[in-house]
């Protein structure tokens, strides 16, 4: 389940990792620095750009490393605020990375915050039944270098937009780590993913604007707790009781709630900030008043913030989300309890349901014309 590329992918490398094969060419320790410079800081294309580079190196580098190991097929800017990255990774598995823009205080009409959602996986195997990403189960892990690629092509296309806004950092507000893929389940390329995105050589930005969502993976949740760098900490939860979240996510047999909750309370305490549970509302299946006493209890315990996203519809599955009024019952049930809540209603602010679905689309065309490459917008 993984994929062995000819070239290693330099936005996979550390600091110390690529300083270590530098010099067992004979280079000066302060080229690693130099060659990731060229790369985060100064967005170089190619390795001609690398001016400061021996041409000796440069052509080293370029036989040992691939700049980019994800290409952009498409680039779909949308009037409500969400641009998404079609990439193609090496082996032509397709990802999205999700661009969306919000206002900074959460109300304005400026849309100049913005949050970028990335993969893990080319698919995913926990197979909860409301998902697209996980329709045609899991193809393969992404390595840590497509992981940080993604933030690198959204550093791109946002230095494209706005040149003279360009600048050595991120142009970015929050990264979520809630595109395709259940990302506690490839732990390694994600932590050294993130490593590369918060070191000062690397993207510099902060662990603490850095969310990770799971579906529950309890072991892994305690190990997250342990990072030294202090990641936010999402729960997939959508189901406030064991057999209605059994029905809709399969993971729960493995980790129940009564596992479950104990583990996201440990984070908390750990981290003394609040972790969100992320709770999709899905018609006839967890919109139940009862439902919502049950995760109004739940994260009053947990000291948890509440996100409530009603269900966007995937083509061919039959799950639909309830009427605007059953969601406002919903939400006030928690509201009135002093619960912190969040009714996402906009189109296109709803991260979750912004990633996953062009790429479906575009597998589904390919399926059909399997001899094309071509991409319809
Ligand atoms: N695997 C991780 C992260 C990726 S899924 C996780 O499950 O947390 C990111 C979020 O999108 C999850 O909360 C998921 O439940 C939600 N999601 C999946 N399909 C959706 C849909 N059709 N509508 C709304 N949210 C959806
Ligand atoms: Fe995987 Fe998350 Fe989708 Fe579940 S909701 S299938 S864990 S991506």
């Amino acid at each position: 389940m993984k994929f062995e590329p000819e070239r290693r992918p330099l936005t996979g490398e550390t600091l110390d990792s690529l300083a270590a094969s530098l010099a067992e060419r004979g280079e000066k320790p302060f080229r690693a620095r130099q060659v990731l410079d060229w790369v985060y800081k100064k967005r170089a294309r190619s390795w001609d750009d690398m001016t400061n580079l021996p041409k000796a190196l440069r052509t080293w580098l370029a036989e040992t490393y691939r700049l980019m190991p994800a290409s952009l097929v498409l680039n779909r800017h949308s009037a409500d605020v969400t641009d998404k990255l079609l990439l193609e990774l090496e082996d032509r598995s397709l990802i999205e990375t999700v661009i969306i823009r919000a206002p900074q205080d959460g109300v304005g009409l400026d849309h100049s915050r913005k949050t970028i959602c990335i993969s893990t996986q080319v698919g995913c195997a926990m197979g909860c039944v409301f998902c697209a990403s996980g329709l045609a189960g899991l193809k393969r892990d992404m390595s840590a270098g497509e992981i940080v690629a993604q933030l690198l092509q959204v550093c791109y296309a946002e230095d494209a937009r706005t040149p003279r806004a360009r600048s050595e950092l991120a142009s970015f507000d929050n990264i979520v780590v809630m595109g395709m893929g259940e990302p506690l389940a490839n732990y390694d390329a994600l932590i050294r993913a993130l490593t590369i995105v918060n070191a000062d050589w690397g993207l510099g930005f902060g662990a603490r604007r850095i969310t990770v969502s799971t579906s529950g993976l309890v072991p892994k949740i305690l190990r997250l707790a342990e990072e030294p760098l202090g990641f936010r900490l999402a729960i997939s939860l959508h189901g406030a009781t064991d057999p209605v979240r059994t029905q809709i996510m399969p993971v729960n047999k493995a980790f129940p709630l009564a596992k479950l909750l104990p583990a996201v309370k440990a984070f908390t305490e750990r981290h003394g900030r609040m972790v969100t549970l992320e709770f999709i509302l899905i018609e006839e299946v967890n919109d139940s008043l009862d439902q919502a006493r049950s995760l109004r209890d739940i994260a009053l315990d947990l000291h948890a913030h509440v996100n409530l996203i009603p269900y966007n519809t995937v083509a061919g599955l039959p799950w639909k989300r309830p009427s605007g009024t059953r969601q406002v019952a919903f939400a006030s049930i928690l509201e009135r309890a002093g619960v912190s809540v969040t009714l996402r209603r906009e189109k296109g602010h709803d991260i979750a349901a912004a990633c996953g679905q062009l790429r479906l689309k575009t597998e589904r065309e390919r399926e059909e014309a399997p001899s094309g490459a071509q991409v319809s917008s």
